[in-house]
Parts: structure tokens; sequence; C-alpha cells
């Protein structure tokens, strides 16, 4: 068992660790930035180190300092988090070198997933479906080719890409060139390599990805499915489990498909298979190798702690949970709470003045804030997950309203009325899960004066 735990985050996820190890009897190390020293679980972890100033490149990104932090604290393991250095199989390689444990997936398969092509080609490989497409380099000779085979529209996409970031819809041949071009200048500049690929490009898919949990060695299982199709400019911003509507087949299909691709694999910990659902079909884009920001709708609807899970495989004791004993209890769904302006979605950081969280049968409140807190401008606008269960949809809805409607946050700007009054009051979502383009194309264009919604 791991006897202690450096959690190399912070917000509410460091907050989420840190109750995870300390229910479990691990001992904690926080680490924080100068800017971040009023954070929420500096107050409960054993140990707490300052590891540079604000800005993340210096502190939350600094691997150095991060692994003499957990050299002076005597930590044994250092859980990333999401975000950050999480899906960085460098970091993971240096802290295993190291002599600690990497609470997550080896080095190789978060390297493998980092890149696109690869990950693709291992998916195919694994029977799991994916986009027509390339999965493999594009380049300006063999793209006209190519793109023949997909068909138009397309999608140039970049291999180390995201964040949503350097990828071009081309509709025409003509401006195929001229588009791959694009994408390898965007491609080479975000992400340090120029490998691009191409895709067919869905018109009106839904989100949706499905959570395992896989101890290594080949035992693997699936913790249901979730949607996120509420997005904007490709960040989530409401999901919900199980997704809705979906053919029993197809899910069963894909929920086994997952399950066996990680015992092909013998991937450890927690991961998320991320697919564009269309017309009943389900198509791979990418695995993420982490702890994802929406796991606590799986948790309600399942009853499993995903982090303690992660925690005790990193241990070595292994998964102990087989499928059969998984249920999918009700519907779950959580609204990300972003201290950003909710109509120019400018972010808004400050202090906090007055701070109520709601509660009652269903609700649960993962956040790092409290009356007084300052939220530093340096780092993601979300400062609180709001998450309603329910035994259906419906009821899952109706709690979440009376949470967001009790939820008292004032001295920021936040989003709470694009929940509360755009989303949720919406017949249509409320009725059905709706595609990726739905928020921006349709809720947003509400808002008077909102520019972006194209
Ligand atoms: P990133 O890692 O940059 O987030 P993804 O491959 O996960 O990139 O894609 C991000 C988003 O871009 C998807 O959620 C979807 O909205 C859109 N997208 C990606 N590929 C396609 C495709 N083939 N067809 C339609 N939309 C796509």
């Amino acid at each position: 068992m791991l006897q202690k735990v450096l959690i190399a985050n912070r917000g509410e996820i460091a907050l989420r660790i840190t109750r995870a190890c300390k229910t479990l009897g691990i001992k904690t190390v926080g680490i924080y930035s100068d800017a971040d020293k009023d954070l929420m679980h500096l107050r409960f972890v054993d140990e707490a180190v300052c590891i540079g100033p604000g800005a993340s490149s210096e502190s939350y990104l600094n691997i150095p300092a991060i692994i003499t932090a957990a050299e002076i604290t005597g930590a044994d393991a250092i859980h990333p988090g999401y975000g950050f250095l999480a899906e960085n199989a460098e970091f993971a390689e240096i802290v295993e070198n190291s002599g600690f444990i990497f609470i997550g997936p080896r080095p190789e398969h978060i390297r493998l997933m980092g890149n696109k092509v690869s990950a693709i080609t291992a998916m195919r490989k694994a029977g799991v479906p994916t986009v027509p497409g390339s999965a493999h380099a594009v380049t300006t000779q063999n793209a006209l080719a190519e793109a023949k085979e997909i068909g138009f529209p397309l999608i140039v996409k970049a291999a180390s890409g995201g964040g949503g970031r350097g990828m071009r819809i081309v509709e025409r041949v003509d401006t195929l060139l001229e588009s791959v071009q694009a994408a390898q200048r965007d491609a080479e500049m975000w992400f340090g390599d120029d490998t691009v690929y191409m895709e067919r490009f869905l018109q009106k898919p839904r989100h949706v990805e499905v959570q395992i949990l896989a101890d290594g060695n080949g035992h693997a299982i699936h913790l249901y499915d979730r949607d996120c199709s509420l997005q904007r400019r490709h960040q989530k911003v409401l999901e919900e489990a199980p997704a809705p509507g979906l053919p029993e087949q197809a899910r069963a299909d894909i929920l086994e498909a997952c399950v066996n691709a990680c015992k092909l694999m013998q991937y450890r910990g927690a991961g998320t298979f991320e697919f564009l659902f269309e017309d009943d079909e389900f198509f791979f884009i990418e695995m993420n190798t982490r702890v994802q920001v929406e796991h606590p709708v799986t948790e309600m609807i399942t009853g499993i702690d995903i982090i303690e899970q992660q925690l005790l495989i990193a241990g070595g004791l292994g998964l102990n949970i087989q499928q059969e004993q998984v249920e999918c209890r009700g519907h779950a769904m959580e609204c990300r709470i972003n201290a950003e302006d909710p109509t120019t979605f400018m972010p808004s950081p400050g202090k906090i003045e007055h701070y109520y969280a709601p509660g009652g049968a269903g609700i649960r409140v993962d956040s790092h804030i409290y009356e007084g807190y300052s939220i530093p401008p340096y780092y993601d606008s979300m400062i609180a997950k709001v998450i309603a269960h329910g035994k259906d949809r419906k009821t899952c809805i109706a709690r979440m309203k009376q949470a967001l409607e009790e939820m008292i946050l004032t001295g920021i700007k936040t989003n709470i009325p694009l929940h509360k009054d755009l989303i949720l009051n919406d017949e249509k979502f409320c009725a059905q899960a709706m595609d990726i383009h739905y928020l921006e194309k349709h809720l947003l264009k509400k808002i008077e004066g909102h520019k972006e919604a194209s």
C-alpha cells in the first residue's frame, strides 16, 4: 500500500485526491505556487511545499521542483491529477526513474495515446472502431489520394494535438493542399511536431466516452459511459452519465471493445476512451490516460470511487472489482462552474465575497473555494463542479436546477446563469442529449450580444 502521496496539482482535484488519500490512511504532500498558498487542500495535507512562482511553467509544470519536493518529503508516489503534467510521458518516466510510483498508466501507454496517429493505429488493431481516415501522416504529396478515399468534408488534425487546437475542416478539393500546409504550420507552432493526418468530418456527432479501470496485468472493467456533447470551443461545459438514449447493442459492443483494448495493452489505472457518436455508430477519437474532470458523474451512478481505485492499483493492491459487480444506477449530471463572465466568457478572477454550496439528496459539490478566497489569475477558470444524481434524467435535472438556484457565489462573475437559465431551461436538451454543436449554434445565440456563436 502507498504510504505518502505527493499531489502534483492544485484546486478542486488536489482537494479531491487529498480526501481519497486520507480516507485510505495515506499521508499526503501538497505542492503550491507563490500565488496559491491559500488553497483549501493545504489545510488538510500532512506537509506542503512551495515549488515556485505563480506561472504554471515555473511551478506546476516544473518537473525538477516537483521531484525535489517528493524527495525531501519522503513521498513514495506522485498523483498528477488532470491537466498540467498528467499526460506527459516524460514526466511519468522521470517519476519512475527517480524511484517513485507514478499514479497512472505506464509511460509507454501515455506516449502511445499522446500521438493520435499511433493511438488510432493501436485502436484499429484492438478492434475499436475509428473515424474513417488516414491513420498515418499526410503530406502535400499524398493528401489528394487520401482525400479521395475519405471523401469531403474532411478534417485535418495534428498528430500531437490537444485542446481542440489546429484542426481544419476541408469542404472541397481546391482548398485541400493549402489546408494541409496551414495545419502543418499550426501543428509545428502549437505542439512542436508538424505531423498531421486526415479523417472524415462528422456533421452532427455526439461526444460519448467510456470510463475504464485496469490493473496493468490484463484485468480491466468499464464503468459505463458519459455524454459530454455540450461544449464551447471544444471545452466541456456539462457532462452526464450514462449517455442518454444509446441503442443497447451498440452500447454493449463499445463497452466491450474498450475493455478488450485495455486487456490487450495491459493498460494500468484509470482511462477514458473518447468517441464521436453519429447515426448509431461509434468512432474513436482519442484516449485520455488520466482521471477526468467529469469522473464524479460515473462515481454517482456506479458508487465506485475512481481516485481510490487509482491509489489501490498504484499501490499494488490490484483491481478487486469484477465487471458483474458494476451497476449503473439512475442518472448523474455535472455542471462545471467557471469564474467567467457568462456572456463574454472572459475570465473573472478575484475575491469570493459570499459562498453557499447547495446540498440535499443526490447533490455533491466538488470545489476548493470558500468565502474570502481569492481566485488567482494564472490558472484554469473552473472553480467548482456541481453534481446531481437521481433515479432518472428528469429527477437529476430537477435536482440540479434546485441546487443551482440555492448556490450563492458573489464577488466574481460565474457561468451559473448559463447552466440555470439557458441549458437546464431548454426543452430540447431536457428531452434528450444533443450534438456537439448544439450549445454554440443554438443556445449561445440566445445570449444578447454574443458574437462567437456562429
Ligand atoms: P483535441 O485532443 O484537440 O481535443 P479531439 O480529437 O479530441 O482533439 O477532437 C476535439 C473535438 O473536435 C471533438 O470533440 C469534436 O468536437 C471535434 N472533432 C474532432 N474530430 C472530428 C471529426 N472527425 N468530425 C467532426 N468533429 C470532430
